[in-house]
């Protein structure tokens, strides 16, 4: 049989080649079973309290043996998992159907467990969806318990592999053996899911969604990840083979040099600054920014804070988060961007209502000024942040001068109230506006006269403009950064922001890519921030390329008629610059 390519998405980078190891994290089937009897059913009730003990024994000795680098920030996703041994609906819920219905306790808590689905889909909530894997994950691991099945773990590897799952739970990414696990492929998650995160943060290539791999790979088999382009291919040829096994030492050896650079200032050879930042979802995010040579963060998303608790955030939730990664990201400054929920985003408990055109509903900025409890409870939790460290703050998604002139007066309110309770807070916090419609980037120098900076949002900018949806995947090969129409966009936004002598900075996707770096620097940013794998790459272009040649690049490109003519401008610059570099991309 030949080899058999999986194609899904990159989730960590890097390329590996290695024996796979399938983990068998296939749901334990439970046989229907005759009723018994009403003394049995007793029986069954004490051995399904049982396993949920076992299970909490389990869990705890994971707690205790997580390993240290991962630290306590993925805790919590444990302690979560150790509180669903107590939750009303499985545990009470499962005993009652094993007396009521005369089950065995693999039935009672099967049947429960679906039950418990059904509930959650019908919510139709990305929280509680969730909620609902977690609670499938603990089952399957009472379910282990009660079957006698062993609970397979990666802490149990003895030869290096590569990790082959269905989906792996924080219990099994907290406790591998790092040493031993060369990387991570599984037929669900995404780039945003927990393993996805782990894996970037330890450096590990992953590649997630290859939807059934799990099925076509047996321990053993050799296996090629590129955890770059989210690829795996099973059983390789022998030209794939040896194929990979160059670019795996390429991809090293570049890396290796890339590395050199973290310490290093991201400072042009003619000593222009250009601030290489980080951007996070989550606080445990933080470290990765440094290690990466990156300072400071350009954009937090706070979305997360919202859809992981069941109730919107307290202002304590807010403020206990931001200022936990202010005080890591120190002496660097954060960008804490205003909730964004709405578009393509999910929305908030309470507030999940179906819109016929969600990227042109009500999203982000409109929904918080509609909401004000939420927006002003978010707010407080920022300024009292900032008494920690350097805090600006980001508006998501401003149309224009008025929202501007509406949130200023918020603040003004906001602020009002703290200095009346006598709470600290940074008196003079930088407010930036993200330009991501076109109405904001055609209005800019009117903007300008009232934020102390612009950060340029390109995926949303790009949608806009190009009026192109973000989410579907049959326009997809139409966006395009190098369009005429966006560069002209950025380029109205950097005059607009240097005749108003305000900070300029770009935080979407376009700023991660080395390719346009230098087409950025030209064009006047300051501030680049990016997803952190990136930031090496960009780092090596703005330490090669004088600001005069940027510049000449930039007139370059902005004077092509069509994408196609501005990207040969730029791929030619790129590639008598950096041929390497290229070849890696
Ligand atoms: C953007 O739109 O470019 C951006 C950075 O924000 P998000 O991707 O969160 O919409
Ligand atoms: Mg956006």
């Amino acid at each position: 049989m030949g080899e058999t390519i999986f194609n899904g998405i990159g989730a960590s980078p890097g390329i590996v080649i290695g024996r796979a190891y399938l983990l068998d994290r296939r749901k334990v089937v439970v046989a229907e079973q005759p009723r018994v009897s009403d003394a049995t059913a007793k029986d069954e009730v004490a051995r399904f309290k049982r396993a949920i003990e076992s299970a909490r024994l389990q869990l705890d000795d994971v707690r205790k043996r997580v390993t240290k680098d991962l630290g306590k920030a993925h805790r919590h996703i444990l302690d979560t998992h150790i509180m669903l041994l107590e939750d009303k609906m499985l545990v009470e819920g499962t005993i009652k159907r094993i007396r009521e219905e005369k089950l065995r306790a693999e039935a009672g808590l099967a049947e429960t467990v679906a039950a418990i689905g059904l509930k959650f889909d019908a919510m139709e909530d990305e929280y509680l969806r969730e909620r609902k894997h977690d609670v499938e994950q603990v089952a399957e691991r009472v379910l282990r318990n009660l079957m006698g099945r062993k609970q397979e773990s990666l802490a149990d590897i003895r030869e290096e592999a590569i990790i082959i799952a269905h989906d792996l739970a924080p219990s099994d990414t907290l406790l591998m053996r790092k040493e031993k696990v060369l990387g991570f492929a599984t037929d669900v998650g995404s780039r945003t899911s927990h393993t996805a995160i782990v894996a970037r943060s330890l450096g590990i290539p992953a590649a997630a969604g290859l939807e059934k791999i799990t099925a076509s790979v047996r321990t053993g088999d050799v296996v090629i990840l590129d955890g770059n382009h989210g690829t795996v291919i099973v059983d390789p040829d022998e030209e794939t083979f040896l194929d990979y096994l160059r670019r795996k030492q390429r991809y090293k050896y570049f890396e290796q040099e890339l590395d050199k650079l973290k310490d290093l200032p991201a400072e042009t050879p003619d000593g222009h600054r250009i601030h290489l930042q980080g951007n996070i979802e989550l606080p445990e995010e933080v470290a990765t920014v440094a290690k990466h040579g990156g300072t400071g963060i350009g954009l937090y998303r706070t979305e997360f804070l919202f859809l992981n608790r069941q109730h919107l955030p307290t202002e304590e939730q807010h403020y206990v988060a931001y200022r936990d990664v202010v005080e890591r990201s120190a002496p660097h400054e954060v960008v804490i961007r205003t909730l964004d929920v709405g578009g393509d985003k999910v929305g908030l408990p309470g507030h999940g209502e179906q819109e016929p055109n969600p990227a042109l509903g009500l999203r982000a900025i409109r929904f918080c000024l509609q909401n004000r409890d939420i927006f002003r409870t978010q707010l407080r939790g920022i300024f009292r942040a900032s008494a920690h460290g350097k805090v600006k703050i980001l508006y998501p998604m401003i149309s224009g001068l008025t929202e501007l002139q509406e949130i200023k007066r918020v603040m003004g309110e906001v602020r009002a109230e703290l200095r009346a309770e006598g709470v600290p807070f940074d008196e003079r916090i930088e407010i930036g506006v993200m330009i991501e419609i076109p109405s904001a980037a055609m209005t800019a120098d009117l903007l300008a006269k009232e934020a102390d900076f612009f950060s340029i949002g390109t995926n949303d900018l790009i949608q806009y403009t190009l009026a192109i949806d973000r989410t579907n995947e049959h326009v997809a090969f139409m966006y395009e950064p190098l369009e005429p129409a966006v560069l002209r966009l950025l380029q109205r936004v950097s005059h607009a922001a240097h005749e108003g002598r305000i900070g300029l900075a770009m935080c979407g996707e376009m700023a991660g890519d080395p390719l346009y770096a230098a087409i950025l620097m030209g064009l006047g940013f300051q501030y680049l921030s990016m997803n952190v794998a990136a930031i090496p790459w960009v780092k090596k272009v703005v330490r090669s390329v004088r600001m005069q040649d940027a510049v000449e690049l930039a007139d370059l490109v902005m004077r092509q008629p069509t994408a196609a003519l501005a990207r040969q401008a730029a791929e030619s610059f790129m590639h008598q610059r950096f041929p390497d570099l290229m070849a890696e991309m």
